[in-house]
């Protein structure tokens, strides 16, 4: 049985959703707020599969819990509730290390739906890379294993390998690494990463995109001010190139 924990100070939302998904054979836990929710998840031995994390929050919002989770290497996958027509909140939480969203008010087979994909994702990684392939950069997906330049992605594991480091990733570094690899030696506009990667449709500050590209270069570059693989392409967007010694 998968157990969840909702992080939600609205009683009578939590009690439904709690009523709803034990009713699909979940097992449920409710913080009311962000502190409670740090504690129970950064205990030891907690087995939390999945977390339904509302931003707003009583002291602690949702951001402040997902990156103080992230950094204290806790990376169950979070499914973020942020508020209809607040674009800047999904981009938020994705940069707070939110690993899916939905906006309030939503249906509650989405919320299902979502919470399936996140807990089967990292399932996935929990087999340790068991049954992935390697890949060539055209046809990398969700579980596969790609080399390049002498570091490895586990998009199974969510997990960089460069030499003896290995970086966890988030689903969602994950998913802009695997798109910009999948287009590798092709321009990719922001908006395009936007859409494709995230599903945000809306006229979005895309300068989200370019914290995420931040991030990624710390973790894949030698030197992150002068990139070799995650090029800046002026007025468009970015490039990945995976040897650059031979393009
Ligand atoms: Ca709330």
């Amino acid at each position: 049985m998968s157990a969840l924990l909702i992080v939600e100070d609205e009683k009578h939302l939590a009690d439904g959703l709690r009523f709803n998904l034990e009713a699909e054979g979940y097992r449920v836990d409710i913080a009311e707020d962000g502190e409670t929710a740090l504690d129970l998840l950064t205990a030891p031995r907690q087995d939390y599969d999945a977390v339904v994390l509302d931003v707003m929050l009583p002291g602690k919002d949702g951001f402040a819990v997902a990156s103080e989770l992230r950094q204290a290497g806790q990376f169950v996958p979070i499914l973020m509730l942020t508020a209809r027509g607040r674009p800047e909140d999904v981009l938020r939480g994705f940069e707070s290390g939110a690993d899916d969203y939905l906006p309030k008010p939503f249906e509650l087979a989405i919320l299902i739906a979502r919470l399936r994909g996140l807990i089967r994702r990292r399932e996935w990684s929990r087999q340790d890379g068991k049954g992935a392939s390697s890949a060539t950069a055209q046809d990398v997906s969700a579980d596969d294993v790609y080399t390049f330049d002498g570091k490895t992605i586990d998009f199974g594991a969510l997990q960089l390998r460069v030499g003896e480091r290995v970086v966890q990733l988030t689903l969602m570094e994950a998913d802009l690494l695997r798109f910009l690899i999948k287009h590798a030696g092709k321009a990719v506009s922001r908006k395009a990463m936007l859409e494709e990667v995230w599903g945000l449709h809306e006229d979005t500050d895309t300068r989200a995109i370019d914290n995420f590209i931040v991030r990624l270069r710390k973790y894949i570059e030698t030197e992150p001010s002068s990139p070799r693989h995650l090029l800046t392409i002026r007025g468009v967007g970015y490039r990945f190139v995976a040897e650059p010694d031979t393009a």
